[in-house]
């Protein structure tokens, strides 16, 4: 799909964000092995020393998300099923007798290349009481955002899935920062990348 050329622009700039720190984090662990590999790691058991050099060569990959999250591409499809998770959750030992309700909304989505796609999203916590049913304790507007037949779109992994507008709707949301922003805006409010509509 083609983005606007803002959008591209500033994807393809968070993604050397992670490749260039993922870089230079490599040359800079593959210097303090070749200088001091022996002094760090004294074995003889030469697997053993190569399996720490890899690991080491590893961690640059770890703390920038490369290549997993430079290689994530927008995506746009339609919901063919909502379900909404209630779970518990304790926080501590002393919450025990007011648990934390956690929804988790689990998306079904026919992506426009054809593939069905399970999104889970965390729609927040709310203070469980065990008197009053779930139904009536619903956390968060979030909950309502998903509609089966709604057109979403994401740019990413870290990015909300947000619902592309239809014809009627008064509003769009930011698929940069999820800000709702009225239909007429060009660009949004909150963090300025160009909206999709
Ligand atoms: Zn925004």
């Amino acid at each position: 799909m083609k983005l606007p050329r803002e959008l591209s622009e500033y994807l393809k700039k968070q993604k050397m964000k992670r490749i260039i720190p993922c870089a230079l984090m490599q040359v800079l662990i593959a210097l303090v092995l070749i200088l001091w590999g022996n002094t760090i790691v004294r074995t003889d058991v030469l697997p053993f020393k190569i399996a720490v050099f890899v690991l080491m060569l590893l961690v640059p990959f770890l703390v920038t998300g490369v290549p997993f999250k430079v290689l994530q591409k927008p995506w746009r499809g339609e919901i063919i099923k909502v379900d909404i998770q209630d779970g518990v959750a304790f926080t501590s030992d002393r919450d025990k007798d007011r648990p934390h309700g956690t929804l988790t909304i689990v998306l079904t989505v026919q992506a426009d290349d054809g593939k069905i796609v399970i999104k889970e999203i965390g729609a927040g916590t709310y203070t469980k009481v065990w008197w009053e049913p779930v139904a009536n304790t619903k956390a968060d507007h979030i909950v309502d955002r998903y509609q089966v037949g709604d057109r979403v779109f994401q740019l990413g992994k870290q990015y909300p899935i947000i619902v592309l507008p239809k014809p009627e709707d008064q509003h769009c949301q930011c698929a940069v920062c999820g800000r709702t922003n009225a239909i007429e805006n060009e660009t949004c409010e909150e963090c300025g990348h160009t909206l999709i509509k």
